[in-house]
C-alpha cells in the first residue's frame, strides 16, 4: 500500500514463556532491571501458580534460554530473580552481572487490568510506597510451549490512513515491551477509530473518507503514540546506562520517586490508561 515505516532495531530479544510459579503472585507483577535489560514476571487471569515472562535479553543469550528444560529455565529465572544486588551470575548464561537498578519492584496490578498480557504496571513500584522487602516468586518451569523470543524494535507508520485502508495496533506501531504499553495503544487506536467511524455515520459522510479519518482517528493517535513510543524509548536508555554520573542520578531519581506514592500512582493510572 506504499506505507512507510520509521524506527529502529534494539539489538535486543524479548523473550516470553509461561511459568508455573512454587506459589501464588497474587496480582502483583515483578520487574528486574538486569544490566542486559528488564525480565518481568506478569500474573495471568485465573491462573494464581502461574506467570508470563518476559525477558530481554541478547540473541545469544535467548538462543540458550530457548534450548533450556522446564528446570534449567527455572533456575535461570529464579537466579537472576532472587540474587542480591551485584553478585554475578554463573552457570549456563554465562557471566551476567545482575544488578538491579532500583531494586526489587513490586507493582500491584489493578483488579480490572484489561490486558491478557498483564503488563499494565510492569515497570512501577509499589504505589502502597511500603520499603518493606518482598520476595519475588519462584518459578518452577515452563508449561506449554517452550521459551521463545522475538526481535525487538521501535517502528512506527509515516501514515496511519491511506484509500479504504487504516493501521490499528502493532501495524502502525511497535514499542519496546518494557512498560507493557503494546496492547494498551492497540486499544487507544480501536477506541478512537470506532469514534471515528460513528462520527462519519452520525454526519452521514462516506466511512472511508480520507480526510475524515485523518482528522478523526490519524491525528489524535499519532499524538497520544509517539509520546507513548518516545517514553518507552528514554526508559529503555535511562535503564541501559549501568556507570557514571548519569547511573548514580537515575537510581537516586528511582529511589525519590519511589517515596513518593501520589506521583508514583499518577504515573501507574497513566500506564493503564486510567488517568
Ligand atoms: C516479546 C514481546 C513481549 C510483549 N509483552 C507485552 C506486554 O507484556 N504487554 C503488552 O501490552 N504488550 C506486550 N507486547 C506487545 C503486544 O504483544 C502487541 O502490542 C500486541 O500483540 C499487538 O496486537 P495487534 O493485534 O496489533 O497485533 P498482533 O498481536 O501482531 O496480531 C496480528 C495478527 O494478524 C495476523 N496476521 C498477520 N498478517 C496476516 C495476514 N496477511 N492475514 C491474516 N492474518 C495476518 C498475525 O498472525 C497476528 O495473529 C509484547 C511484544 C513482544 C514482541
Amino acid at each position: 500500500a506504499g506505507l512507510r515505516t520509521y524506527g529502529w532495531p534494539y539489538g535486543q530479544r524479548g523473550l516470553v514463556a509461561t511459568v508455573e510459579l512454587e506459589g501464588s503472585i497474587g496480582s502483583t507483577a515483578w520487574q528486574r532491571f538486569l544490566p542486559t535489560g528488564p525480565l518481568a514476571v506478569l500474573p495471568v487471569r485465573g491462573g494464581d501458580n502461574m506467570a508470563n515472562i518476559v525477558w530481554t535479553v541478547p540473541p545469544a543469550l535467548a538462543a540458550e534460554l530457548e534450548r533450556m528444560s522446564p528446570q534449567e529455565f527455572a533456575a535461570a529465572v529464579n537466579k537472576v530473580l532472587n540474587d542480591p544486588p551485584a553478585s554475578p551470575v554463573t552457570g549456563p548464561l554465562g557471566p551476567l552481572s545482575a544488578l538491579p537498578l532500583v531494586g526489587p519492584l513490586a507493582s500491584r496490578l489493578a483488579d480490572t487490568a484489561t490486558t491478557t498480557l498483564g503488563a499494565l504496571s510492569s515497570a512501577l513500584p509499589s504505589p502502597q510506597g511500603g520499603d518493606a522487602y518482598q520476595a519475588p516468586p519462584r518459578i518452577s518451569g515452563w508449561v506449554g510451549s517452550s521459551p521463545k523470543s522475538f526481535p525487538l524494535q521501535l517502528r512506527h507508520a509515516g501514515r496511519y490512513v491511506r484509500p479504504r485502508l487504516v493501521l490499528v495496533g502493532d501495524a502502525a506501531h511497535a514499542v519496546h515491551p518494557l512498560a507493557g504499553q503494546g496492547v494498551n495503544l492497540g486499544f487507544g487506536d480501536a477506541e478512537q477509530l470506532a469514534a471515528a467511524l460513528a462520527h462519519a455515520k452520525e454526519t452521514g459522510s462516506d466511512v472511508g473518507d480520507v480526510l475524515l479519518l485523518q482528522d478523526h482517528y490519524e491525528a489524535p493517535r499519532r499524538r497520544a503514540n509517539t509520546a507513548m513510543i518516545a517514553a518507552m524509548d528514554g526508559v529503555w536508555r535511562f535503564f541501559g546506562v549501568q556507570a557514571g554520573p548519569l547511573a548514580a542520578a537515575r537510581n537516586l531519581g528511582m529511589s525519590l520517586f519511589n517515596t513518593a506514592p501520589l506521583v508514583k500512582n499518577n504515573v501507574m493510572q497513566y500506564a493503564m490508561g486510567t488517568w
